[in-house]
Protein backbone atom coordinates (compact mmCIF):
# COMPACT_ATOMS: atom_id res chain seq x y z
CA UNK A 1 0.00 0.00 0.00
CA UNK A 2 1.27 3.45 -0.85
CA UNK A 3 0.91 5.84 2.06
CA UNK A 4 0.04 8.91 0.91
CA UNK A 5 -1.46 8.79 -2.04
CA UNK A 6 -5.02 10.30 -2.84
CA UNK A 7 -7.12 9.87 -5.15
CA UNK A 8 -8.52 12.82 -7.22
CA UNK A 9 -11.79 13.09 -7.84
CA UNK A 10 -12.82 13.47 -11.35
CA UNK A 11 -14.87 16.19 -12.82
CA UNK A 12 -18.10 15.56 -14.60
CA UNK A 13 -16.48 16.53 -17.97
CA UNK A 14 -13.86 13.67 -17.72
CA UNK A 15 -15.88 11.04 -15.94
CA UNK A 16 -15.29 8.81 -19.18
CA UNK A 17 -11.12 9.83 -19.07
CA UNK A 18 -12.02 11.55 -22.19
CA UNK A 19 -12.22 16.04 -21.98
CA UNK A 20 -15.24 15.92 -24.67
CA UNK A 21 -14.33 19.16 -25.39
CA UNK A 22 -10.55 18.79 -26.56
CA UNK A 23 -11.31 15.71 -28.96
CA UNK A 24 -10.82 17.12 -32.10
CA UNK A 25 -13.74 16.41 -34.99
CA UNK A 26 -14.37 17.23 -38.66
CA UNK A 27 -16.11 20.75 -39.13
CA UNK A 28 -20.29 19.82 -39.90
CA UNK A 29 -21.67 21.78 -42.61
CA UNK A 30 -25.42 22.29 -41.20
CA UNK A 31 -25.96 24.22 -44.24
CA UNK A 32 -25.16 20.90 -46.33
CA UNK A 33 -27.07 18.28 -44.10
CA UNK A 34 -30.13 20.58 -44.68
CA UNK A 35 -29.70 20.85 -48.50
CA UNK A 36 -29.39 16.56 -48.49
CA UNK A 37 -32.43 16.64 -45.99
CA UNK A 38 -34.33 18.91 -48.87
CA UNK A 39 -32.71 16.84 -52.13
CA UNK A 40 -34.77 13.52 -50.91
CA UNK A 41 -37.74 15.11 -50.16
CA UNK A 42 -37.72 16.61 -53.89
CA UNK A 43 -37.56 12.85 -55.33
CA UNK A 44 -41.30 12.89 -53.38
CA UNK A 45 -42.56 9.89 -50.98
CA UNK A 46 -39.88 7.48 -50.74
CA UNK A 47 -42.59 4.38 -50.45
CA UNK A 48 -40.46 1.56 -51.10
CA UNK A 49 -41.20 0.12 -54.79
CA UNK A 50 -41.83 3.57 -55.82
CA UNK A 51 -40.20 5.88 -58.45
CA UNK A 52 -39.27 8.05 -56.30
CA UNK A 53 -37.93 5.45 -53.92
CA UNK A 54 -35.84 4.03 -56.88
CA UNK A 55 -34.64 7.58 -57.83
CA UNK A 56 -33.46 8.62 -54.32
CA UNK A 57 -31.69 4.94 -53.53
CA UNK A 58 -29.79 5.88 -56.67
CA UNK A 59 -29.36 9.11 -54.93
CA UNK A 60 -27.81 8.32 -51.71
CA UNK A 61 -25.85 5.89 -53.40
CA UNK A 62 -24.15 7.87 -55.49
CA UNK A 63 -23.74 10.75 -53.25
CA UNK A 64 -21.90 7.81 -50.48
CA UNK A 65 -19.75 6.72 -53.32
CA UNK A 66 -18.45 10.61 -53.65
CA UNK A 67 -17.10 10.04 -50.07
CA UNK A 68 -16.63 6.35 -48.85
CA UNK A 69 -14.37 3.74 -49.76
CA UNK A 70 -17.30 1.44 -51.06
CA UNK A 71 -21.05 0.88 -51.30
CA UNK A 72 -23.03 -2.18 -50.97
CA UNK A 73 -26.75 -2.04 -51.89
CA UNK A 74 -28.42 -4.83 -50.34
CA UNK A 75 -31.67 -5.59 -52.30
CA UNK A 76 -34.34 -8.03 -50.55
CA UNK A 77 -37.85 -8.59 -50.40
CA UNK A 78 -40.29 -8.14 -47.71
CA UNK A 79 -44.44 -8.86 -46.66
CA UNK A 80 -46.03 -5.91 -44.91
CA UNK A 81 -48.47 -6.54 -42.13
CA UNK A 82 -51.53 -6.13 -45.18
CA UNK A 83 -50.10 -9.22 -47.42
CA UNK A 84 -48.72 -6.73 -49.49
CA UNK A 85 -44.57 -7.58 -50.96
CA UNK A 86 -42.38 -4.86 -51.43
CA UNK A 87 -38.98 -4.33 -52.36
CA UNK A 88 -35.97 -3.19 -49.91
CA UNK A 89 -32.89 -1.50 -50.36
CA UNK A 90 -30.36 -1.68 -47.71
CA UNK A 91 -27.59 1.02 -48.43
CA UNK A 92 -24.25 0.13 -46.69
CA UNK A 93 -21.35 2.51 -47.26
CA UNK A 94 -17.84 2.01 -45.29
CA UNK A 95 -14.66 3.88 -44.49
CA UNK A 96 -11.19 2.57 -43.94
CA UNK A 97 -12.37 -1.08 -45.02
CA UNK A 98 -9.15 -2.58 -43.19
CA UNK A 99 -9.49 -2.11 -40.31
CA UNK A 100 -11.15 -4.63 -37.61
CA UNK A 101 -12.57 -2.62 -35.37
CA UNK A 102 -15.64 -1.09 -36.97
CA UNK A 103 -18.94 1.38 -36.01
CA UNK A 104 -21.93 1.37 -37.49
CA UNK A 105 -23.81 4.19 -37.60
CA UNK A 106 -27.29 4.60 -39.49
CA UNK A 107 -30.76 5.96 -39.52
CA UNK A 108 -33.68 4.98 -41.85
CA UNK A 109 -34.48 6.29 -45.50
CA UNK A 110 -37.92 5.01 -46.58
CA UNK A 111 -40.95 7.12 -45.80
CA UNK A 112 -44.05 6.35 -44.30
CA UNK A 113 -46.84 5.20 -46.85
CA UNK A 114 -49.64 6.27 -44.50
CA UNK A 115 -49.97 9.34 -42.21
CA UNK A 116 -52.14 7.49 -39.95
CA UNK A 117 -52.00 9.98 -37.08
CA UNK A 118 -53.22 12.96 -39.03
CA UNK A 119 -55.43 15.06 -37.09
CA UNK A 120 -57.45 15.12 -40.35
CA UNK A 121 -58.36 11.93 -40.55
CA UNK A 122 -59.56 12.62 -44.09
CA UNK A 123 -55.63 12.73 -44.82
CA UNK A 124 -54.60 9.67 -42.73
CA UNK A 125 -54.37 7.24 -46.42
CA UNK A 126 -52.11 10.25 -47.66
CA UNK A 127 -48.05 9.79 -47.51
CA UNK A 128 -46.15 11.02 -45.12
CA UNK A 129 -43.17 13.67 -46.30
CA UNK A 130 -40.60 12.23 -43.84
CA UNK A 131 -38.50 15.02 -43.35
CA UNK A 132 -37.78 14.39 -39.99
CA UNK A 133 -39.25 10.87 -40.07
CA UNK A 134 -36.23 9.54 -42.03
CA UNK A 135 -34.57 12.39 -44.52
CA UNK A 136 -33.14 14.18 -41.27
CA UNK A 137 -31.61 11.49 -39.72
CA UNK A 138 -29.75 10.35 -43.23
CA UNK A 139 -28.75 13.43 -44.45
CA UNK A 140 -27.24 14.20 -41.35
CA UNK A 141 -24.84 10.60 -41.67
CA UNK A 142 -24.22 12.08 -45.30
CA UNK A 143 -22.88 15.00 -44.44
CA UNK A 144 -20.82 13.03 -41.68
CA UNK A 145 -19.51 10.43 -44.08
CA UNK A 146 -18.22 13.69 -46.69
CA UNK A 147 -16.57 15.63 -43.29
CA UNK A 148 -15.22 12.02 -41.72
CA UNK A 149 -13.72 10.33 -45.31
CA UNK A 150 -11.49 14.21 -45.23
CA UNK A 151 -10.26 13.63 -41.49
CA UNK A 152 -10.94 10.35 -40.38
CA UNK A 153 -11.24 8.45 -37.67
CA UNK A 154 -8.95 5.76 -36.28
CA UNK A 155 -11.80 2.82 -36.83
CA UNK A 156 -13.81 1.69 -39.84
CA UNK A 157 -16.95 2.95 -40.43
CA UNK A 158 -20.01 2.14 -41.26
CA UNK A 159 -22.97 3.95 -42.64
CA UNK A 160 -25.94 2.00 -43.38
CA UNK A 161 -29.38 3.00 -44.28
CA UNK A 162 -31.90 1.06 -43.20
CA UNK A 163 -34.93 0.37 -45.89
CA UNK A 164 -39.05 -0.73 -44.85
CA UNK A 165 -38.46 0.72 -41.42
CA UNK A 166 -41.50 2.79 -41.34
CA UNK A 167 -44.43 0.75 -43.28
CA UNK A 168 -45.53 -1.11 -40.38
CA UNK A 169 -49.43 -1.80 -39.12
CA UNK A 170 -51.13 1.19 -39.17
CA UNK A 171 -53.47 2.61 -36.80
CA UNK A 172 -56.88 1.60 -37.95
CA UNK A 173 -55.93 -1.97 -38.85
CA UNK A 174 -56.71 -4.82 -36.68
CA UNK A 175 -53.88 -6.88 -38.12
CA UNK A 176 -51.44 -8.88 -36.41
CA UNK A 177 -48.63 -6.37 -35.72
CA UNK A 178 -45.49 -8.07 -34.38
CA UNK A 179 -42.35 -7.21 -36.25
CA UNK A 180 -44.31 -5.34 -39.32
CA UNK A 181 -41.56 -2.67 -39.01
CA UNK A 182 -37.89 -2.20 -39.38
CA UNK A 183 -37.66 -4.71 -42.42
CA UNK A 184 -34.76 -3.75 -43.47
CA UNK A 185 -32.87 -3.96 -40.39
CA UNK A 186 -34.28 -7.50 -39.75
CA UNK A 187 -33.31 -8.34 -43.07
CA UNK A 188 -30.10 -6.94 -42.62
CA UNK A 189 -28.83 -8.26 -39.08
CA UNK A 190 -29.40 -11.68 -40.18
CA UNK A 191 -27.91 -11.47 -43.11
CA UNK A 192 -25.29 -9.19 -42.76
CA UNK A 193 -23.38 -7.23 -45.78
CA UNK A 194 -19.62 -8.84 -44.90
CA UNK A 195 -20.33 -12.69 -43.18
CA UNK A 196 -19.76 -12.48 -40.03
CA UNK A 197 -19.83 -8.53 -39.18
CA UNK A 198 -19.59 -7.25 -36.23
CA UNK A 199 -18.94 -3.52 -34.65
CA UNK A 200 -17.58 -2.70 -31.13
CA UNK A 201 -20.88 -0.44 -31.30
CA UNK A 202 -23.64 1.16 -33.22
CA UNK A 203 -25.73 4.63 -32.91
CA UNK A 204 -28.79 5.16 -34.39
CA UNK A 205 -30.35 8.50 -35.32
CA UNK A 206 -34.15 8.37 -35.90
CA UNK A 207 -36.38 11.99 -35.98
CA UNK A 208 -33.61 13.83 -34.69
CA UNK A 209 -34.11 17.27 -36.73
CA UNK A 210 -36.74 19.10 -35.24
CA UNK A 211 -36.34 22.57 -33.45
CA UNK A 212 -36.97 21.46 -30.49
CA UNK A 213 -34.38 18.39 -30.02
CA UNK A 214 -34.86 16.35 -27.16
CA UNK A 215 -33.29 12.95 -26.66
CA UNK A 216 -33.28 10.64 -23.41
CA UNK A 217 -32.18 7.41 -21.98
CA UNK A 218 -34.29 4.88 -24.42
CA UNK A 219 -34.87 1.53 -22.48
CA UNK A 220 -33.55 -0.68 -25.36
CA UNK A 221 -30.68 0.91 -25.88
CA UNK A 222 -30.35 1.15 -21.93
CA UNK A 223 -30.93 -2.38 -21.55
CA UNK A 224 -28.35 -4.08 -24.55
CA UNK A 225 -25.76 -0.83 -24.37
CA UNK A 226 -25.50 1.16 -21.03
CA UNK A 227 -22.44 2.11 -21.26
CA UNK A 228 -22.29 3.67 -24.30
CA UNK A 229 -25.90 5.47 -23.59
CA UNK A 230 -23.41 6.52 -20.37
CA UNK A 231 -20.78 8.14 -22.74
CA UNK A 232 -22.86 9.64 -25.43
CA UNK A 233 -24.91 11.98 -22.80
CA UNK A 234 -21.49 12.60 -20.81
CA UNK A 235 -20.23 13.92 -23.85
CA UNK A 236 -23.05 15.56 -24.59
CA UNK A 237 -23.40 17.50 -21.37
CA UNK A 238 -19.99 18.47 -21.06
CA UNK A 239 -20.39 20.07 -24.74
CA UNK A 240 -23.30 22.36 -23.16
CA UNK A 241 -26.07 19.99 -24.65
CA UNK A 242 -27.60 18.61 -21.66
CA UNK A 243 -31.14 20.51 -22.82
CA UNK A 244 -30.88 18.43 -25.47
CA UNK A 245 -29.50 15.35 -24.44
CA UNK A 246 -31.83 15.12 -21.37
CA UNK A 247 -30.38 12.75 -17.95
CA UNK A 248 -33.63 11.07 -17.85
CA UNK A 249 -34.65 7.60 -18.95
CA UNK A 250 -37.48 6.78 -20.47
CA UNK A 251 -39.60 3.46 -22.46
CA UNK A 252 -38.62 1.71 -25.03
CA UNK A 253 -38.79 1.89 -28.34
CA UNK A 254 -39.25 -0.20 -31.56
CA UNK A 255 -36.86 1.02 -33.82
CA UNK A 256 -34.03 -0.69 -35.77
CA UNK A 257 -31.79 -0.28 -33.01
CA UNK A 258 -33.97 -3.79 -31.22
CA UNK A 259 -33.03 -6.21 -34.05
CA UNK A 260 -29.37 -4.84 -34.56
CA UNK A 261 -28.92 -5.79 -30.77
CA UNK A 262 -31.21 -8.46 -30.76
CA UNK A 263 -30.56 -10.50 -34.01
CA UNK A 264 -27.06 -9.12 -34.73
CA UNK A 265 -25.46 -9.46 -31.11
CA UNK A 266 -24.05 -5.46 -31.78
CA UNK A 267 -24.23 -3.05 -29.24
CA UNK A 268 -26.79 -0.13 -30.51
CA UNK A 269 -28.72 2.56 -29.02
CA UNK A 270 -31.05 5.27 -30.51
CA UNK A 271 -31.17 8.67 -30.20
CA UNK A 272 -34.74 9.32 -31.18
CA UNK A 273 -36.56 12.67 -30.47
CA UNK A 274 -39.10 12.31 -27.25
CA UNK A 275 -41.20 15.45 -26.81
CA UNK A 276 -42.93 15.84 -23.96
CA UNK A 277 -46.72 15.71 -23.94
CA UNK A 278 -46.90 13.93 -27.96
CA UNK A 279 -45.52 10.46 -29.48
CA UNK A 280 -42.00 11.70 -30.86
CA UNK A 281 -42.82 14.96 -32.53
CA UNK A 282 -45.72 17.28 -32.84
CA UNK A 283 -46.01 16.14 -37.08
CA UNK A 284 -45.12 12.44 -36.57
CA UNK A 285 -46.91 10.77 -38.64
CA UNK A 286 -48.43 13.24 -40.43
CA UNK A 287 -48.99 15.03 -43.95
CA UNK A 288 -47.10 18.05 -42.05
CA UNK A 289 -44.34 16.06 -41.70
CA UNK A 290 -42.14 18.46 -44.14
CA UNK A 291 -38.84 20.68 -43.89
CA UNK A 292 -40.42 23.06 -41.07
CA UNK A 293 -39.94 19.76 -39.02
CA UNK A 294 -35.80 20.22 -39.87
CA UNK A 295 -33.66 22.73 -38.37
CA UNK A 296 -30.69 22.84 -38.93
CA UNK A 297 -29.20 23.24 -35.21
CA UNK A 298 -30.54 20.36 -34.38
CA UNK A 299 -28.89 18.32 -36.72
CA UNK A 300 -25.33 20.00 -36.01
CA UNK A 301 -25.57 19.35 -32.55
CA UNK A 302 -26.48 15.64 -33.14
CA UNK A 303 -23.47 14.81 -35.68
CA UNK A 304 -21.07 16.72 -32.84
CA UNK A 305 -22.07 14.72 -30.14
CA UNK A 306 -21.56 11.49 -32.43
CA UNK A 307 -18.67 12.56 -33.67
CA UNK A 308 -17.21 13.77 -30.27
CA UNK A 309 -18.34 10.05 -28.81
CA UNK A 310 -16.67 8.45 -32.10
CA UNK A 311 -13.46 10.30 -32.23
CA UNK A 312 -12.77 10.24 -28.55
CA UNK A 313 -12.43 6.71 -29.05
CA UNK A 314 -10.58 6.58 -31.97
CA UNK A 315 -9.46 9.81 -32.77
CA UNK A 316 -8.02 10.77 -35.55
CA UNK A 317 -4.34 10.06 -36.92
CA UNK A 318 -2.26 12.22 -38.37
ZN1 LIG B 1 -41.91 6.82 -38.52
Amino acid sequence: MLAGCKHKQPTATVISGVDYSQVAIPEFDADSAYRYTAEQLAFGNRIPGSKAWRQCADYLTAQMGRWCDTVIVQEFKTTLWDGTTVPGRNIIASLNLQASKRVLLAAHWDSRMWADHDPDSDLRHQPVPGANDGASGVATLMEMARVMSQMRPSVGVDFIFFDVEDQGVTEWSEAYSEDSWCKGSQHWALNRHVPYYTAVYGILFDMIGTPEPRFTKEEVSRFYAPGLVDKVWTAAAALGYSNVFVNQQSDAILDDHMYVNQNAGIPMIDIVQNSPNTSFFRHWHTTTDDLNSVNREALRTVATVTMKTVYGDFPHEK
